[in-house]
């Protein structure tokens, strides 16, 4: 390739690439929403070309001007309609500038055109995904000037300027300092992106975290620095603090902060926040996901939702890493080996900064539990790759914390009686309900802790968790359990066996279709009955949440079991009234109600207005009505 440098040669005129064509065809014809991401796309090449000048300033000291700040200018022209993005990066020599912005399509370019068919409209999206950014002034611009002059010493300055429509020039560039200048002459549908304070607002939504300095007409457009990648001992409380509200659009400080980097198996840097509050409890639906995904400083995707898993919506941050492709998309992310490998990285440390935290400051943990402990139980339920780190997170009240403190799996595990095989839990609306349920009596009687669980989601996690610690996990309201040791000072005189059985069969017959089996219970001491939950793994929380759908009295009684505490005196005065003619049917009603009792105490009475009826009755037969 020759070219005069003494006489002022003029242009010399080129095609694009065929795909070149096509793909600035589409931008130029179809693309019309959210245009202003061109913004983005020339910052992010200015920040590029700035970090390998950077790089090699570094690496080469041979370097010449380094004076020259490292900053990214945009100057704004309304009057003839023209916005201009000056770097002092690296530039490009007149091969580098023929090849990459007209003559070698990027592999992205394929891809992004393949994408485009499919799409069938236009995507703007796409176009930084592909690797194709440049391309993207096209859509505001009705003419394109590049002026660039690389870094290397004897290099001159070269004008690049196309329409976008089949053509290119160049043609050398008197006087072009280091670095690239690129103008766009905008046009008339997109006037707007010479104003200064539209382009501030979109550099604020873009590319505030682009760690050089963008100055909008001279003005600084940028405040907030790349906090994550710098070393987390030089970085002040308040920049932190400030970097949340920033991204986390917070009026308040972070709860926890979790700046971490790491070399292998990744490199990444990142920077994670738990906020004070979760919104989603406070009503205000449910969270969208808050982690910013970047490569070297460079924004690649907001808040993208297949990044990390779902539970960990409520986490606020950014995390970069250099091993990511610039052009990754929402759709490869989750196939993509390295994005896959990222998140559980990240998943992974989060987990171990937060049972770090836990151990080191309980009560702190316990604040933090109660406002975002709902996404971890959701998380152990659902998060099947870091369950047993999610498990050990856990955190509920029980029959051995004081009211209000919280006990983990472990610390029960590390309480368990001689032979105790199995973790047991209850559900109720509070401690005082669960406390004067029949429920944990037998549990009382040998000394065995159980833990409380006080919303229906925490049936579901336990049961979905099974085991800790080799544990079973096994709700208190079950039918068979098989508690170790012996019950201590139980009251009065079992009724014999023959007998025992007798009043069960007669019961089962006078219940019918409301239980599916009356047995001698070997856990009461105090009640007279208590309802369990008989197989099918359904625990009293699950069935009270079917019960919400479904109030059919018959369709619970084939879950429900009555346990008979055949030393109490009604049961054994019931016995005694139900062999007799005369009382036979008073002894019913007494059944009804000894079964509806025990429904009520289980949570589980589908329709109390017979109950009341009844009452009613037995109170007018007790008053000597
Ligand atoms: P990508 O940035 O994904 O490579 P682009 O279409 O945005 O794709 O840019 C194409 C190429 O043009 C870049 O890879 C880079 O080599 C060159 N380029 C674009 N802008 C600049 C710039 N401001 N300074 C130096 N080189 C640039
Ligand atoms: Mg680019």
């Amino acid at each position: 390739m020759t070219s005069d440098l003494t006489s002022a040669p003029a242009a010399e005129t080129h095609e694009f690439r065929a795909e070149i064509r096509q793909l600035l065809d589409i931008v130029i014809h179809s693309l019309y929403t959210h245009r202003e991401i061109f913004v983005r796309e020339l910052i992010s090449n200015a920040a590029d070309a700035l970090e390998k000048f950077r790089h090699e300033t570094l690496v080469n000291p041979d370097i010449p001007e380094k004076e020259r700040e490292l900053a990214i200018q945009i100057a704004l022209d309304e009057a003839a309609t023209t916005f201009t993005i000056s770097d002092s990066g690296v530039g490009m020599t007149r091969e580098e500038l023929t090849e990459n912005l007209g003559t070698i399509a990027h592999s992205g370019t394929k891809a992004f055109l393949a994408e485009m068919a499919k799409a069938g409209k236009g995507d703007v999206n796409l176009i930084g995904k592909f690797g194709v950014g440049f391309y993207s002034a096209f859509m505001v611009a009705k003419k394109v000037t590049v002026e660039t002059r690389s870094y290397h010493s004897d290099s001159q300055g070269w004008r690049w300027e196309s329409d976008g429509v089949g053509t290119w020039t160049i043609a050398p560039a008197e006087n072009a300092p280091r670095g690239t200048r690129i103008t766009l002459h905008l046009r008339e549908d997109a006037e707007e992106f010479a104003r200064a304070p539209q382009v501030r607002e979109i550099i604020r939504r873009f590319s505030s975290f682009v760690p050089f300095p963008i100055l909008v007409d001279g003005e600084k457009a940028n405040t907030v620095q790349a906090l994550w990648t710098r070393n987390k001992n030089e970085v002040k409380e308040e920049e932190y603090a400030e970097f949340f509200k920033f991204i986390a659009n917070a009026g308040d400080e972070p709860f926890y902060r979790l700046h971490f980097s790491a070399d292998a198996p990744l490199a990444i840097n990142a920077l994670l926040f738990v906020p004070r509050d979760n919104v989603e409890r406070l009503g205000f639906g449910r969270m969208r996901p808050g982690v910013d995904l970047y490569c070297r400083k460079v924004l690649i995707m907001k808040h993208p939702e297949e990044l990390l898993p779902e539970w960990m919506r409520f986490v606020r941050g950014v995390v970069d890493s250099e091993d990511l492709p610039l052009n990754i998309s929402r759709e490869t992310l989750q196939d993509n080996r390295l994005a896959r490998k990222l998140a559980n990285v990240i998943t992974g440390k989060f987990l171990g900064f937060l049972d770090e935290q836990a151990r080191h400051d309980p009560e702190r943990y316990a604040e933090f539990w109660a406002a975002h402990g709902r996404f971890l139980k959701e998380g152990a339920a659902e998060d099947f790759a870091h369950q047993e780190k999610l498990a050990k997170l856990l955190r509920f009240e029980s029959s051995a914390t004081e009211p209000g403190k919280l006990a983990s799996l472990a610390d029960y595990v590390s309480r368990m009686v001689e032979g105790q095989q199995e973790i047991y839990y209850i559900n109720g609306p509070s401690r005082a309900g669960i406390e004067a349920g029949p429920y944990i009596e037998a549990f009382r009687a040998r000394g065995i802790e159980v833990l409380y669980t006080f919303e229906p989601i925490d049936d579901f996690v336990l049961s979905n968790l099974r085991v800790f610690d080799g544990k079973a996990l096994v709700s208190a309201d079950s039918g068979d359990l098989n508690l170790p040791g012996e019950q201590k000072d139980p009251e009065g005189e079992p009724m014999p066996e023959a007998d025992a059985q007798a009043l069960c069969e007669w019961l089962k017959e006078a219940l019918g279709t409301r239980v599916s089996e009356v047995k001698v219970s070997a856990r009461l001491v105090s009640s007279p009955a208590v309802a369990t939950t008989g197989g099918l793994g359904m625990t009293g929380a699950m069935h009270r949440v079917l019960m919400a759908m479904n109030r059919d009295a018959e369709t619970h009684g084939a879950f429900m079991t009555l346990e008979l505490n055949t030393r109490h005196p009604l049961v054994k005065r019931l016995d005694v009234l139900r062999r007799d003619d005369t009382t036979r049917d008073f002894a019913r009603e007494l059944a009804d109600q000894l079964n509806d009792n025990a429904l009520m105490a289980a949570g589980l009475l589908a329709d109390p207005r017979a109950m009341v009826e009844r009452m009613n009755r037995l109170l007018a037969k007790a008053a000597g009505l």
